[in-house]
This record gives C-alpha cells, structure tokens and sequence, in this order.
C-alpha cells in the first residue's frame, strides 16, 4: 500500500519549442490555452546537440515571467562543455528561470563521433553534480520504469538514478509508460534503494496510430494489449482514434491518482484542446 503522505499530486506539462522563428506566435497561443488549467510547473524540451537552446529559454522565459508559472529547462550534457552549460544557466538566470532538467540527451542523427565525445559530461548524473556545484539552479533528472534501452538492467539504472539523487537532483520526471505497473513496480525497487525524491510520472496520450511507430518506439516503452487493440480497432479513424486515446490516458492517470502518485506529467505534444479534455476528465 503506498504511504499516500509524501504525495502531493502536481500536475505539470511538457511542451517542445518551435523550429522556426515565425512560429512563436503559435507557440505562445499553446501555452496561454495551457496555462488556463493551471499547472504546477511546464517543462519546456531541448535538442541534444544545443543548437536550439536560445528557443528553450524564450520559451522557458514567456511561460515563467508572462504567464507566471514555473519554467523548466530541459538542458542536455550531448553537444555541451561546461561553459556552454554555464552560458544557458545564467541565460536562464536572466530572465528568472531557476530550474533545470539534467540530461544526457541522445545523439543527434546527424552528429559525429567526435562530435558525440566531445562532451564534458558522459552521464546526467555528472551534469548534476557539476550545476550543484557552479550554480543555484534547482535541477530534475529523468528516469525510466522500464530501464533505460541502454541499461544492462533495471537495478544497475537505479544505480545511476541513486547518484542523480547524491549529486544533487531534487526531483524527478519518468518516461512515458502505458502499463502502470511498471511505474509501481519500478517505484517500489526506487524507494528500496534509498531513492526517496518525488517521481512525476510521464503520461503521453496516444491519440494517433502514427505514435506508434514514431514516439513509441523511440522511448522504448512497451505497448500493452489493451493499448494494441485500441489503436488496431480505431487508428483509421482520427477522430475515434483521440477520444479512445484521451480516455486511455484519463484511466491511466486515475489509477495513478488513486495509487498515490507525486505528481502527473504530461507529454502535451503541443496540443492544448486533448490536454484540456485529459485534465477536465481527472479532476
Ligand atoms: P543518463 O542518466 O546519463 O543515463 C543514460 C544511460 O547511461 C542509462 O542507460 C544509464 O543507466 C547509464 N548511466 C547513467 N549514469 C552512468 C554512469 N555513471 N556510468 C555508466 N552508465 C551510466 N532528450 C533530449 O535530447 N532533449 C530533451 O528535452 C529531453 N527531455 C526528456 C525528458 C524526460 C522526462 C525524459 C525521460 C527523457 C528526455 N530526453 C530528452 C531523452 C533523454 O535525453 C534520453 O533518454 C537519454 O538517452 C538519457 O538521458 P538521461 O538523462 O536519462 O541519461
């Protein structure tokens, strides 16, 4: 039975920036449709490779001082030394953003080998430590109920998780999962190893077959039967497709809710109308 004290239940975002300048107009007309349900905090993605970062933090910088809520930085070690994760921080600083999700970040398809090593910090859990050290950032870290694809296995991950925790993460922010006795599982074995740090949990609605073969995959996260036969049964149809997807997700996030979870993530995939339709459903 979980020990329903230490759960306080936040429910927060996660958005990508835009690509191209002129689509930041669009970009903040998401997040003002966002921030009318009033999340605790929305995490704002980064490429690994940095190019991007300036769209992070203007991103980060409207949500935090135009709409008043908690910006967090998604920042990766992949494509970044030390001062160029120090230059992003007191970016960051400028305009009030104070928190960080630490990541390794994966390797860009096109970024070479000695691109890929040239980075000062092989691991999150380095990056971590190094942002306690040389800033005031409050840092997150992400982990994996389903180990990360990379990991030899789900104890040595938690390892590594452990260190995040030792290095200075405050919290942490899980990969989607569809199944979630994997999260319950994995966050039993966490508290076990003495991982004691709140853990969101990662919610991604599948409203399109196409996540299938692209999202999906790529987070390695396993697809139940339930979820199989759902989108075998409505993935021709869009519109039957997102409401069968939002009404998952609403189940997964009750249970969730009623299990005793620190908070909900979810994956808004900039999509303001299926997360207002998740959110209204779980209150
Ligand atoms: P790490 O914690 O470094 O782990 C990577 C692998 O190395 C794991 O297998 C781990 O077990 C192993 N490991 C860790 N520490 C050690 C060690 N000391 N020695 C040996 N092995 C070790 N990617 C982006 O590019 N931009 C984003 O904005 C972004 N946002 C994300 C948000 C969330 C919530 C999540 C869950 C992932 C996100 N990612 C993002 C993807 C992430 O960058 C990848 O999953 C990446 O492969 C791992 O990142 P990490 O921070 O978990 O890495």
């Amino acid at each position: 039975m979980a020990n329903t004290s230490r759960y306080h239940q936040t429910l927060s975002f996660e958005v990508f920036p835009p690509k191209k300048e002129d689509e930041f107009k669009a970009a903040y007309d998401v997040l003002n449709e966002l921030s009318k349900l009033k999340p605790a905090f929305i995490s704002v993605t980064y490429g690994a490779g940095g190019s991007r970062s300036k769209k992070t933090i203007d991103i980060a910088s409207y949500i935090q001082n135009t709409l008043h809520i908690d910006a967090l930085a998604h920042m990766t070690c992949v494509g970044s030394k030390r001062e160029d994760i120090i230059q992003v921080c007191e970016a960051l600083k400028a305009v009030k953003v104070n928190k960080v999700l630490a990541l390794r970040g994966d390797r860009p398809r096109d970024m070479t080998d000695e691109q890929f090593n040239a980075r000062d910090f092989a691991h999150a859990s380095d990056m971590i430590g190094f942002l306690k050290e040389n800033t005031d950032m409050e840092i997150a870290g992400a982990c994996y109920p389903e180990k990360h694809p990379e990991s030899f296995s789900l104890e040595a991950d938690l390892q590594y998780l452990k260190q995040k925790q030792d290095m200075g993460a405050n919290m942490f922010i899980s990969q989607m999962f569809f199944d979630n006795d994997y999260f319950y599982r994995f966050r039993d074995k966490a508290l076990q190893k003495g991982i004691t740090l709140p853990i969101h949990a990662g919610i991604m609605p599948i409203t399109a077959a196409k996540q299938l073969g692209t999202t999906i995959t790529l987070s390695g996260s396993s697809v139940p039967k339930s979820l199989a036969d759902l989108i075998a049964k409505y993935g021709d149809n869009a519109e039957d497709m997102r409401k069968a997807g939002i009404d998952y997700c609403v189940r997964q996030i009750l249970d969730l809710k009623q299990t005793g979870v620190d908070g909900i993530h979810i994956y808004s995939m900039n999509k303001p109308k299926t997360t207002a339709e998740i959110v209204n459903a779980i209150q």
